[in-house]
């Protein structure tokens, strides 16, 4: 674009990158804790903009300028518009469209470098082509991710012996990606043979993925990207994509990791797996009378689980001392998170000590009760780690259960033939009281019976959430 040779020209070029790299990193560490996660992408955003003006001075960019610009208006002007009207449950899939974005543009450098200046044989060209491999399984994955998220996709076909033809396919596409690593002379051929294979691949891993397992593999698929850009940055020596690529690739591997770790379930079990997409997790069922008309509702001691009515509920809240709300993906579903607020802001009023405890899995993607109840207004100091809480549930007179089931369930903890057996839990059953807020006999994420519901200190609270704590606040509010 600008023919400016000075030799000074790359030295201003590379500190810039720098700078941008390090905006990217003080942003990652800012969005590490909820109170400082907006500056921190204003930072990593900001990082951006600078990397991305002051390539247009790279002298490798002599040709093409409007088709860039082009490029640019459009990606910006869409991601603009999806991020302002994006739902917050929609966040999983919107994430998995630009993992795909970030993905198919490290292939198609990788395709453009290794047609480009032919094969050489060099590392950087090794390099080069891993990043195309782990790009195209990110691009084709994400995108199937996306489709299966949005619904767009309800029907999937199935397989017999499909994880035996997905490691086929992938040890395939590595073994090519070996050959034209290091050889100067492959045949052309073998490049579109060897992209066909890891795009099919992206797909056929994809395919038998639970969508409540989507966030894992999203966030799996997040790090692929990240790496294959790095990689691809080493191959065109740009610093500020190989810094960004490496960063986001840690940063996506270590929440993979984290939450797969946080729900007890091997990656590869994710991965590998045919059986969570086809696993039927009951919801909605029919809502019980919940008619208790006597008083001492927590002296009634039975096998089943015991309801309990909005008044006695918002007695027992009113008059405690200490109170914990867990919230769970049905308060996401019913959109429950401002009334919470506002009842928790009524118990105060009474005196009441109110925290909430969430737990690394709650909901169905990292973050996803932290963003909506700070979007609610939470103040960040009320909520509590599960690690803090954990010690302190045996001093809690109530705790008030949100459509939270799973991060719950004493299984987890206590019986070793559970499949969540493993998972923390947050132990709200050690507190006095347990009030669960639920529709009916729905299963959580995992499919399995919870025993909290029958225990003697726990009363079940029917409806859906956003109802249910309005009925809350009516009948606190008729409390003296
Ligand atoms: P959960 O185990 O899925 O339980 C949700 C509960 O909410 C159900 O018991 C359901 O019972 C109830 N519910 C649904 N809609 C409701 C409504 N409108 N009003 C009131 N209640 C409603 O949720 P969780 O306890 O938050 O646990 C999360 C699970 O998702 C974990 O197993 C975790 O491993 C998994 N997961 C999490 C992530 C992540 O990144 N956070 C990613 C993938 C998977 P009813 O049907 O009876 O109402």
């Amino acid at each position: 674009m600008i023919d400016l040779s000075a030799s000074g020209l790359m030295s201003f070029i590379n500190l810039a990158y720098f700078f941008a790299a390090v905006m990217f990193m003080f942003g990652l560490k800012a969005m590490s804790t909820p109170a400082r996660a907006r500056r921190g992408i204003v930072w990593a955003g900001f990082g951006m903009l600078l990397a991305t003006i002051v390539t247009f001075f790279h002298p490798a960019i002599d040709d093409n300028f409007l088709l860039i610009v082009v490029a640019l208006l459009l990606g910006a002007g869409t991601a603009w518009h999806f991020a302002r009207s994006v739902q917050i449950n929609d966040m999983p899939q919107m994430i998995a469209l630009y993992n795909a974005m970030g993905g198919g543009a490290a292939a198609c450098i990788a395709i453009i470098e290794l047609t480009r200046t032919g094969l050489s044989g060099d590392l950087l060209q090794g390099l080069a082509v891993i990043g195309g491999l782990l790009g195209s399984i990110a691009f084709t994955g994400s995108m199937l991710a996306y489709l299966k998220l949005r619904g767009t996709l309800q029907r999937v076909p199935r397989y017999s012996n499909l994880q035996v033809i997905n490691v086929g396919l992938l040890l395939i596409a590595l073994l090519i990606a070996l050959i034209l690593s290091f050889s100067a002379n492959s045949h052309p051929a073998l490049l579109f043979i060897f992209f066909l294979f890891a795009l099919i691949s992206g797909i056929l891993i994809t395919l038998p993925v639970g969508s409540s397992d989507m966030p894992v593999i999203i966030s799996l698929f997040n790090a692929m990207a990240g790496l294959a850009v790095g990689l691809e940055g080493v191959a065109l020596e740009n610093p500020a994509m190989m810094v960004a690529g490496v960063v986001v690739g840690a940063s996506g591997w270590m929440l993979t990791s984290l939450m797969a770790r946080a729900m007890n379930r091997p990656i590869a079990n994710i991965l590998f797996s045919d059986s969570a997409f086809f696993k039927q997790v009951e919801t909605g069922a029919d809502t019980p009378d919940s008619t208790l008309a006597h008083k001492s509702v927590w002296d009634q001691v039975s096998e089943e689980a015991l309801s309990i009515d909005a008044h006695d509920a918002a007695a027992d809240l009113a008059f405690a001392e200490r109170v914990v709300v867990v919230p769970g993906y049905g308060m996401a579903l019913s959109h429950a998170q401002q009334k919470l607020w506002e009842l928790t802001e009524l118990l105060e009023r009474r005196g009441v000590k109110v925290s909430f405890a969430i737990h690394p899995v709650a909901g169905r993607m990292p973050g996803h009760m932290n963003v909506l109840l700070a979007e609610a207004g939470v103040p960040y100091e009320k909520i509590v780690d599960i690690d803090d809480i954990n010690a302190e549930f045996s001093s809690v007179d109530v705790v008030l259960v949100v459509g939270a089931n799973d991060i719950v369930n004493p299984a987890a903890r206590d019986d070793a033939d559970s499949s969540i057996y493993g998972m923390p839990i947050l132990d709200v059953d050690k507190a006095s009281h347990v009030i669960v807020v639920k529709r009916g006999q729905g299963t959580g994420f995992s499919g399995i019976e919870n025993s909290l519901f029958v225990a003697v200190n726990c009363r079940l609270l029917y409806g859906d959430a956003q109802k249910m704590v309005q009925s809350l606040i009516s009948e606190v509010r008729e409390i003296q």
